[in-house]
């Protein structure tokens, strides 16, 4: 009997395109030990129609992994309801058919692993009576899983939900500065939303399990990654080893939620542009803003004098909210941006309606920074390609994130965001633009980057790189 893996990613786009790369790195190197098995659902709120293509290319030019569908489930989705909540109810319910599915896939292949995403926790004690290993794959960084970690400890310390304590800074082991409570990724926020009791679940399950694999390399963060094996995150068990295998990135090949939108057209415009002089705006798969940040953001790059490619979705209603479940809607791009935008900017900017191939853009010669929602993938995508940035955390763990860009690795230039939505006026992102692009702490950061890039490179580049030898350490412990 082949042995195989088993991958189970949580529902979303990003989390299936970060397990497929695991899934990737390990036949990279041990294809003539294992074959690959991920296990995934469909039809939750944010599962995107795009998937089947997706699996349709990655199963084309990787035949050594096999997809099972999990049967789809039906949930509540009153929109009384939070997000997260019902995205964690649909996982758990999916999860239930794991044992069986487990068990068909035995009776074919020799099951090695099963390795889990945070949100998939509750397969944990499943695959465990199955006497299965079962590992994390987190796919944020090192410092976001030190905080998630250490989460159950800040809860016995509080009644109250992190929303309340708006005076409060949470300081978790191994991050320099403290992060204000509110701005814990949302379903941590409130201890009346069930999302909060889940979160807390998936946090207090970690240390349950035989490893944690981290999409991250040891260069990036180090003071985090020493912090958890230091066991400061878990002051009260073990802490099961950590696998920092990064950086992984997505691969530009599949393609992902863009299919269909003319990309190529940006990317020309690029190769036409000076040497790392384009400034790139892009805010994730879902990261959308309201009008009228929309016309602040235009006013600050115009002002700005800079060249920019700006990747724009279809703007939200309300201030508060920053992100979209419906990322590729159409709208009408001349009628969101101020009058006449278009038209002045021609010779040095270009919009983009909905999505832009990221990759391919942070790794084109004349992009110069990158202003970005922190969101991790992106993060991990302009440090393998070596482009400074600007923080602009919108959603889930990116002001973490942002926090360690800007005050521990020294990639990014802050951001100053009105207290209560978030919003940036104009000035500040202009500032903040030509900062980045033209003044010496710019330099500095580009400088900062590059070596950072090396460092990635080196990671994951020859066998004594770090990450590479983390993936052979994780193999060995397979047996
Ligand atoms: N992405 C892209 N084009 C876009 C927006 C996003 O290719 O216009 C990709 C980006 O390269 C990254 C992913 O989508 O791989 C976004 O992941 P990230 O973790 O940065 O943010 P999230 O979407 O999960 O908030």
């Amino acid at each position: 009997m082949q042995d195989t893996i088993v991958l189970l990613p949580a529902s979303g786009m990003g989390h299936m395109i970060s397990m497929v790369e695991l899934g990737k790195l390990i036949l990279h190197h041990y294809a003539h030990k294992f074959s690959i098995t991920i296990l995934y659902t469909t039809g939750s709120i944010v599962d995107s129609p795009s998937i089947d293509s997706y699996i349709h290319r990655v199963s084309q030019s990787n035949p050594s992994i096999a997809f099972h569908r999990l049967p789809s489930v039906s949930v509540d989705t009153a929109p009384t309801r939070s997000v997260p909540a019902i995205m964690f109810e649909y996982i758990r319910l999916c999860l239930a058919h794991v044992p069986q599915t487990l068990q068909q896939i035995s009776s074919s292949s020799t099951i090695r692993a099963l390795i889990i995403d945070l949100f998939c926790s509750s397969a944990l004690p499943a695959a465990k009576d199955l006497c299965l290993p079962v590992y994390y794959f987190y796919t944020s960084g090192a410092y976001a899983l030190a905080a998630f970690l250490y989460l159950p400890k800040i809860y016995e310390q509080t009644t109250k939900s992190f929303k309340d304590l708006t005076t409060t800074e949470l300081h978790f082991p191994g991050m320099s500065s403290p992060l204000k409570a509110t701005h814990m990724p949302q379903p941590t926020l409130d201890r009346d939303d069930p999302a909060y009791w889940e979160m807390l679940y998936f946090c207090s399950q970690l240390p349950k399990s035989n490893g944690i694999i981290a999409n991250t390399f040891e260069g990036l963060e180090p003071k985090a990654l020493k912090a958890i094996t230091d066991g400061l995150c878990v002051p009260d068990s073990p802490t099961p080893p950590v696998y920092s295998i990064g950086p992984l990135i997505a691969d530009a090949e599949d393609g992902n939620e863009g299919d269909g939108v003319p990309e190529n057209e940006c990317l020309s415009w690029l190769d036409s542009q000076p040497s790392r002089s384009v400034v790139f705006l892009c805010f994730g798969s879902q990261g959308s803003f309201s009008v009228a940040q929309v016309k602040e953001i235009a006013h600050g790059l115009e002002r700005s004098g800079q060249r920019f490619l700006w990747v724009l979705k279809k703007p939200v209603r309300d201030e508060k909210t920053k992100q979209t479940q419906n990322y590729t809607a159409d709208f009408d791009l001349e009628g969101v941006l101020p009058e006449g935008f278009l038209e002045r900017t021609k010779d040095r900017g270009m919009v983009v309606k909905t999505w832009a191939p990221q990759v391919g853009v942070l790794r084109k010669e004349s992009v110069g920074g990158f202003v970005t929602h922190c969101g991790w993938n992106s993060v991990l995508e302009a440090v393998v390609a070596g482009v400074p940035m600007v923080a602009w955390p919108l959603y889930a763990e990116q002001h973490l994130n942002r926090n360690v860009l800007v005050n521990d690795m020294k990639m990014a230039i802050d951001l100053e965001q009105r207290e209560d939505d978030g919003f940036v006026n104009g000035d500040e992102l202009e500032r903040r633009v030509r900062e980045l692009m033209e003044s010496e702490q710019g330099r500095e950061l580009r400088g900062k980057s590059w070596k950072m890039r090396e460092m990635a490179l080196a990671a994951l580049g020859t066998a004594s790189g770090s990450s590479t030898r983390a993936l052979a350490k994780l193999v060995d412990a397979l047996g």
